[in-house]
């Protein structure tokens, strides 16, 4: 034998990788932490290798297996966003690579302009995010793009938009859909999307249960994107967006379109970020269990009309879909108060320690009104569609102790 004696190849699971892997301490002086590196530009090794990382940059060549290629500019891509790409990558299985954005909504639109011509088509379920339904309104619509809508959870429909579609380019889900938790099925969307001739990209936006609870990359999907504002930051005091893939010439595509829009996230916000992400399973795991506590207590609350939450869902098709593509049912609920707004006003008023703002999924609760805050811009026949009534409350649950909270909920639906 020869002393040729290689360390077994040992892949470790999400949790140990995040805080292994992308970051060498000998680039930040030893230290153990990132340092953060704010500069704007970078000074090259030599005219050559700055000829090499702008052929690289620019799509010319491609690197070597390697090749270690210099820093050019931070609208391009900077230490920070190098570290937090790497580190996220296991967090979402099946992916190869990461792109981060200044927000989600930059994430989202970044997707679709890179993918969309005028004149092609994607599917999208609805309802939407307010802000990604905003965007096709008023920037892909006019652009020439065609939007075609399907009804959360119907999984024939979105099966037949996909396959009818002309020109189509993208298929865009958002599961569960916010504020009704209605499920759409990744799977059966994906084979359909690859049994088309153009084969449409499969991007869903896992905000709500991933990357703990959802793995839309392991169900064909092609783009898992997120508002990294919620619980992937997870403490309500930044902005971030990450589109993670299968296929690393699609995130280097999404990549080179950034460095023209000019919304890569920020050095300081990659930092803090990527001090989340080691936390991100715990907190949702803690406000998973909180939520379905409180929910399944609630449930059967006299002014309590209707509970979404997914454990509770009793539509056999809901179930399904649930129990294929859901680990646990995560941190959200919502529900519709008897009395309508003035009920839920009411009720938003008596709530003590969860607050009354808009977003989720950080460490503390939140309640907001979907019909006049969120969801405002919607048709009443819209809103109707999409079950979102005048009396319907949503609560992001935090780590608080699930038993103060749902003594305070309690508490304001008895004054009722
Ligand atoms: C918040 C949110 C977005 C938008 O993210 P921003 O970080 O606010 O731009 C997109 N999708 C979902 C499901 C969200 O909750």
């Amino acid at each position: 034998m020869s002393g040729n004696r290689r360390k077994t190849a040992y892949v470790v699971r999400p949790p140990t990788a995040v805080l292994t892997r992308g970051f060498d301490p000998r680039l930040s002086v030893g230290s153990a932490r990132p340092a953060v590196f704010r500069s704007s530009t970078y000074v090259f090794s030599s005219p050559e290798a700055a000829e090499r990382a702008f052929s690289l940059a620019l799509g010319r060549s491609r690197p070597a297996a390697d090749e270690s290629v210099d820093l050019i500019y931070s609208r391009l891509s900077h230490p920070n966003a190098e570290i937090l790409e790497d580190q996220i990558v296991p967090l979402e299985p099946s992916a190869t690579a990461a792109a981060v954005f200044n927000s989600g909504m930059a994430a989202i639109s970044t997707i679709f302009l890179a993918n969309c011509q005028p004149g092609s088509s994607f599917v999208y379920t609805v309802p939407l995010y307010g802000g990604t339904q905003h965007f096709i309104h008023q920037v892909l619509e006019p652009l020439g793009l065609i939007g075609i809508a399907v009804p959360a959870g119907d999984t024939i429909a979105l099966r037949t938009a996909i396959a009818s579609a002309r020109e189509l380019r993208l298929v865009f889900i958002e599961t569960p859909a916010n504020p009704t938790l209605r499920m759409s099925d990744i799977a059966d969307a994906a084979r359909a999307a690859s049994a088309t001739a153009t084969r449409p990209l499969v991007v869903v936006d896992n905000t709500f249960l991933g990357p703990t609870f959802q793995h839309p990359l392991t169900l064909g999907a092609d783009v898992a994107v997120y508002s990294a504002t919620k619980y992937l930051s997870g403490l309500s005091d930044m902005l971030g967006g990450v589109a993670l893939g299968r296929d690393p010439d699609l995130i280097a595509q999404l990549r080179g379109l950034r460095a023209i829009l000019g919304n890569i996230l920020q050095p300081d916000e990659c930092w803090m970020l990527d001090g989340r992400l080691p936390t991100v399973g715990l907190r949702m795991a803690r406000q998973s269990k909180n939520a379905q506590r409180i929910a399944e207590s609630l449930a059967g609350h006299r002014c309590v009309e209707r509970l979404y939450y997914p454990t509770l869902f009793d539509e056999p098709e809901q179930r399904r879909i649930r129990d294929a593509q859901c680990r646990f049912p995560g941190g959200i609920f919502s529900f519709d108060v008897k009395g309508g707004k003035a009920a839920a006003f009411d009720f938003l008023r008596r709530v003590t320690i969860a607050r009354n703002a808009v977003s989720l999924g950080g460490v503390e609760s939140l309640t907001c009104h979907p019909a006049t805050t969120t969801h405002s811009e919607l048709s009443v026949e819209e809103r109707q569609r999409a079950g979102i009534g005048d009396g319907l409350v949503r609560v992001s649950v935090g780590v608080e102790d699930w038993r103060d909270l749902l003594q305070d909920f309690r508490e304001a639906l008895d004054a009722l």
